[in-house]
């Protein structure tokens, strides 16, 4: 048999083929998996063994760390890292998507109406972002930038490559390089590494 990995509440077979064995839950005849690992067959039953005893799956309201990788009509895609906290490894096994809010229409004239409808520029692709799982979905995390730390944690200049100083009194992103501004909606944790790791270590 081929070794796949599955992952809590994936289904691994019905009754009708296998009855469930250990690490296994089975609802209306479907059996399911409770942790990470690798189905096996033995004496006419499915078991999950499991790949670590500290393995686990980032899931709903945990923080997560990521790369922008695309920024497609209001859905900014994002590449999670897996986390490794002290000696306990979170697996992103699916990559995170924001929604960003739309504003809303006015039905204004002018310059302000226009104004309203321009999206404010939260993150650009290649950043690095601090977010939180707000759902758990099938394929995709959904992650939201709306909380305390979340945000922005280190970026690029869009025109040299040149690393990005947060500068407090502009409210940007200045270049070190070249001295290009940029916006987004930056962390208070921006560029502060250590203080994101002591964070993961007592959040999680
Ligand atoms: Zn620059």
């Amino acid at each position: 048999m081929e070794e796949k990995l599955v992952l809590p509440g994936e289904k691994i077979t019905t009754e009708e083929e296998f009855a469930g064995g250990a690490n296994t839950y089975t609802e209306e005849g479907v059996v399911y998996s409770t942790v990470i690992g690798i189905p096996s067959v033995a004496e006419k039953k499915m078991s999950v063994v499991p790949l670590g005893r500290d393995v686990k799956t980032i899931d709903r309201n945990m923080l997560v760390i990521g790369t922008v990788t695309d920024m497609v009509k209001g859905i900014v895609f994002v590449k999670i890292d897996d986390i490794n906290i002290d000696h306990k490894e979170y697996l992103a096994l699916k990559d995170g998507k924001i929604l960003l809010e739309r504003p809303r229409p006015r039905f204004g004239r002018g310059p302000q109406r226009r104004e309203a409808q321009k999206p404010e520029r939260v993150c650009s692709v290649g950043d690095t972002v601090l977010a939180k799982v707000l759902y758990n979905d099938k394929d995709a995390y959904t992650l939201t930038l709306d909380c305390q730390e979340c945000g922005v944690v280190h970026a690029t200049c869009e025109l040299c490559g040149g690393e990005l100083e947060y500068n407090k009194d502009a409210n940007a992103l200045v270049c070190k390089e070249c001295g290009h501004r940029e916006y987004r909606r930056v962390s208070a944790l921006y560029e502060k590494p250590e203080e994101i790791r002591k964070l993961f270590v007592y959040s999680q």
